[in-house]
C-alpha cells in the first residue's frame, strides 16, 4: 500500500488582524518547537495581508505558508488580484484554487479554477484544488456525479502528485458544524481517487493527497483521518485556535 503522508492545511479565509494572526502562527511555531511534530505536514493560509510576516515566523520550522487563491496570470493589469509568483515570492509553498467560497463569491468556474491550479503550479506552488457538492446536488443523488464532473474541469493538465493536493470539502458541512459521516466522506474520496486514477493512471493517484474539509474539529478528526482515502483535512474554523489545530494534526 502507498504510504501517503497526511496534509493538515488551516485556512484562515478573511480572518486575523495582525495581533492574532501573528500570535497564532508563532502558538504553532513554538509548539513544533517544543516537542515531538506530529505525524503530519502542517499547512497555514492566512489572509493576504498576514502571508509576509507569517512566513517569516515559519521560516525555518517545519510549519509550510499557502496562499488562499491566486490569479491565473503572472503579472499585469489586475486590480487587486494576487499572481503565484507574488505568493511564492513570499515564502508560500502552496495555493487553494477553487475553494467554494470563491466559486460563490466570484463565480469561479472550473475552468478558471483550472488556469489558477496550471499557474500555481508553474510557480512552483503545490496547488490544492477544491471541489464538493451542495446539499441540494446530495439531495438529488448527484453527489459522486458532481465532484468527477468538478475533478475533470478543475484539475490542471500537468498535475502530479507532487504539485497537486485535493480537497473534497461538500458545501453543506463547510462552516455549518454539520460534518460528513465517514461513510459519505469514503465513499467521495474513493470515487475521487478512482477518476485521478483514469485520468493520471493508478501509480499517480494512489500518490495523490486527497483532503477532507468542512467543519472538521479535534473531536471529529480522528474518525476522518483514520480512513483509507482521507489523506489530510482543510480545516477553517478550527485552524484559528493553536490547541484546536494542534489537536487535529495530532490526530494523524
Ligand atoms: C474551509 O474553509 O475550507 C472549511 C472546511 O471550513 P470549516 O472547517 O470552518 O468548515
Amino acid at each position: 500500500m502507498t504510504m501517503r503522508r497526511k496534509l493538515i492545511a488551516g485556512n484562515w479565509k478573511m480572518n486575523g488582524l495582525k495581533a492574532d494572526g501573528l500570535a497564532l502562527a508563532q502558538g504553532l511555531a513554538d509548539k513544533l518547537k517544543g516537542g515531538p511534530a506530529p505525524a503530519c505536514d502542517l499547512l497555514v493560509c492566512p489572509p493576504f495581508t498576514l502571508i509576509a510576516p507569517v512566513a517569516a515566523i515559519a521560516a525555518g520550522s517545519a510549519l509550510a505558508v499557502g496562499g488562499q487563491d491566486c490569479h491565473a496570470k503572472t503579472s499585469g493589469a489586475h486590480t487587486g488580484d494576487t499572481s503565484p509568483v507574488m505568493l511564492a515570492d513570499l515564502g508560500c509553498a502552496y495555493a487553494i484554487v477553487g475553494h467554494s467560497e470563491r466559486r460563490t463569491d466570484h463565480a469561479e468556474t472550473d475552468a478558471v479554477v483550472k488556469a489558477k491550479g496550471t499557474a500555481a503550479q508553474a510557480a512552483g506552488l503545490i496547488a490544492i484544488v477544491c471541489i464538493g457538492e451542495t446539499l441540494a446536488q446530495r439531495d438529488a443523488g448527484q453527489t459522486i456525479e458532481v465532484n468527477r464532473s468538478q475533478l475533470q474541469g478543475s484539475l490542471p493538465d500537468g498535475a502530479t502528485p507532487d504539485n497537486t493536493v485535493i480537497a473534497y470539502e461538500p458545501v453543506w458541512a463547510i462552516g455549518t458544524g454539520r460534518v460528513a459521516t465517514p461513510a459519505q466522506a469514503q465513499e467521495v474520496h474513493a470515487a475521487i481517487r478512482a477518476e485521478l486514477a483514469s485520468k493520471l493512471g493508478g501509480e499517480a493517484a494512489s500518490r495523490m493527497r486527497i483532503l477532507y474539509g468542512g467543519s472538521m474539529k479535534p473531536d471529529n478528526a480522528r474518525e476522518l483521518l483514520a480512513l483509507p482515502d482521507v489523506d489530510g483535512g482543510l480545516i477553517g474554523g478550527a485552524s484559528l485556535k493553536v490547541a484546536d489545530f494542534w489537536a487535529i494534526a495530532e490526530s494523524c
